[in-house]
C-alpha cells in the first residue's frame, strides 16, 4: 500500500495534487511519500519485533538523504555497498555502529574510511578481501568486525541481472567452503567474526527461496559454533518483492517474512539484521511525466514522453513493468488506449512499455509511473545530454524539492577542456 491516491481525480502524493508539484519544478520529475517509507520501514521492524534486530536500509535503492533521514530518524541502520554511500548516510547522521558494508569490491582505501568512521560489520565476500580487510585493521591499530557472506546455491527465481544467491553468480563464498574460510578468518589479525551474512537477489516474490537460504544458514551456525566461532549475528539480507503490476499477485508480506525468520533461525538466540530496500522504497515513490506527442505509426500510436532511460533505465535493463496512469482522470476519457510508451532517447531501448493498455491521454497531459521509488533515479544519468530530474520529497501537506535540476549551464559546465584544446 502506498499514499498516492486520486481525490477528485487528480493523483496526490500524500495531500499534495501531483500537478501542483509538476508547476513548481517542471517535469519529468521522482515524488516520494514519507509516510509511504516510514511505514514500510515499520512493517520490517515490527515484523521482527520478538527478536534482537536492526533494519539496514539498503540505501543503493534510493539514496537521497532527505530519504535517508527520515528513516534513520524513523530507526533504521543502513546497508552501504561503497564507500559513498557511506559518507551519505554519515552526512546525515547515521552513527557507524548502524551502518554495515556490503559489497564484492570493497577497496583497502573504502576500508580504511569505515573503520576510522565507524562501522556496525563488514559483510566480507571473499578470501582476498579478507586478508586485505586483516592488513588495513591491523595497520590501523583496530579490530574489523565481520560476517562472511556465504552463497547458499538456491535459485531465487528472479530476473537473472538481480539473482545472486546461485554458484554461477560473484557473490559471496560458496557455503560449502564457509568452514574452511572461517577458519582462515579467523586466523587472520584484526578480524573479529560476529556472524554470517546472505543475500539471494531481489524482487524475490515467494518466501520458499529466502526460506531454503536460511534454513542452511541455521545449520552453518551451529557447525561454526562447533568450530569454536561466536556467531551472534544473522545478516539476511534484501530481496522482498513488490507489486508493480496492480492486477498481480502480491508478494509475501513482512509479517509473514518475519514469521519464517523466526520459525527458521529464531532458536538460535542471534541478533538478526536485514537489508530491505525495494521493499522500503519501491512504492514510495512515482515518476511523473508529461506527453509530449501521440504519433501515428503504421500499427501502432507512440505515446512520447519527456522522461526516458536515462531517468529510469529498468524496463530497458531488467525489463521491468511500472504501470503508467493518467495523473488526472479526467484526462483519461472514457475507453482506455493502447500505446506503446517511448522517450525521446535516440535508441529504440528507450520504451517503456510495448502495446499498453492504459489510460487515454494526449499532448501536455501528465502521467506517473508508478512503483519507481527503487531503483530510479540512483541508476539515472544524463545520457543524451539530459540534465538529471530533480526528487521531490512529501510530507503530508507540504513538499520540498531534495536535489534540483542542475541547469543546462551546470551540466555543461562539468567537462573541462584540455590546454592544447583552448585556443587563444
Ligand atoms: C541490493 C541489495 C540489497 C537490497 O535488495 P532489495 O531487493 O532492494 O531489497 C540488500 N543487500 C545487498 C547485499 C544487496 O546487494
Amino acid at each position: 500500500m502506498d499514499h498516492f491516491l486520486y481525490r477528485d481525480g487528480v493523483l496526490h502524493a500524500e495531500d499534495v495534487p501531483v500537478p501542483e508539484i509538476a508547476a513548481a519544478v517542471g517535469t519529468p520529475f521522482y515524488v516520494y511519500s514519507t509516510a509511504t517509507l516510514t511505514r514500510h520501514f515499520k512493517l520490517f521492524d515490527e515484523a521482527l519485533a520478538g527478536m534482537d534486530h536492526l533494519v539496514c536500509f539498503a540505501m543503493k535503492s534510493l539514496s537521497n538523504q532527505a530519504v535517508l533521514k527520515t528513516l534513520a530518524d524513523a530507526g533504521a541502520g543502513m546497508d552501504v555497498v561503497s564507500v559513498g554511500e557511506y559518507l551519505r548516510a554519515k552526512a546525515v547522521g547515521v552513527p557507524g555502529d548502524k551502518i554495515v558494508f556490503s559489497g564484492v569490491g570493497k577497496t583497502a582505501e573504502e576500508m580504511k574510511v569505515a573503520l576510522q568512521g565507524g562501522i556496525r560489520q563488514f559483510n566480507v565476500e571473499s578470501e582476498p578481501e579478507m586478508e586485505v580487510l586483516s592488513a588495513v585493521a591491523t595497520g590501523l591499530g583496530r579490530e574489523a568486525p565481520i560476517t562472511i557472506r556465504v552463497n547458499p546455491n538456491v535459485d531465487a527465481k528472479t530476473h537473472a541481472k538481480i539473482a545472486t544467491g546461485k554458484s554461477e553468480n560473484k557473490f559471496g563464498i560458496p557455503i560449502s567452503r564457509a568452514r574452511a574460510v572461517y577458519a582462515h578468518a579467523a586466523a587472520l589479525p584484526g578480524l573479529k567474526i560476529v556472524g554470517i551474512d546472505v543475500h539471494i537477489g531481489s524482487q524475490l516474490t515467494e518466501l520458499a527461496p529466502f526460506e531454503a537460504a536460511y534454513q542452511k544458514v541455521a545449520e552453518l551456525t551451529e557447525q561454526l559454533r562447533a568450530d569454536g566461532h561466536e556467531i551472534i549475528r544473522l545478516d539476511l539480507g534484501g530481496g522482498l518483492g513488490i507489486p508493480y503490476a496492480r492486477n498481480n499477485e502480491a508478494p509475501p508480506l513482512p509479517t509473514d517474512y518475519g514469521a519464517m525468520v523466526q520459525r527458521t533461525l529464531g532458536h538460535l538466540g542471534c541478533e538478526i539484521e536485514i537489508e530491505p530496500g525495494r521493499l522500503i522504497s519501491g512504492n514510495a515513490g512515482i515518476l511523473v511525466s508529461k506527453v509530449i506527442y501521440l504519433k501515428e505509426g503504421e500499427d501502432r500510436q507512440f505515446l512520447i514522453l519527456d522522461a526516458a532511460m536515462n531517468d529510469l533505465i529498468r524496463p530497458a535493463m531488467y525489463d521491468a513493468y511500472h504501470d503508467i496512469i493518467a495523473v488526472n482522470q479526467g484526462d483519461a476519457g472514457a475507453e482506455p488506449a493502447t500505446y506503446d510508451v517511448v522517450g525521446p532517447v535516440c535508441e529504440s531501448g528507450d520504451t517503456f512499455a510495448k502495446g499498453r493498455a492504459m489510460d487515454r491521454v494526449g499532448p501536455d497531459d501528465l502521467v506517473a509511473f508508478r512503483s519507481a521509488g527503487a531503483y530510479g533515479a540512483v541508476m539515472s544519468s544524463e545520457y543524451n545530454s539530459r540534465p538529471m530530474i530533480p526528487e521531490v520529497l512529501v510530507h503530508e501537506d507540504q513538499f520540498a524539492v531534495i536535489r534540483a535540476r542542475p541547469t543546462y549551464e551546470e551540466m555543461i559546465a562539468r567537462d573541462t577542456l584540455p590546454e592544447w584544446l583552448v585556443s587563444d
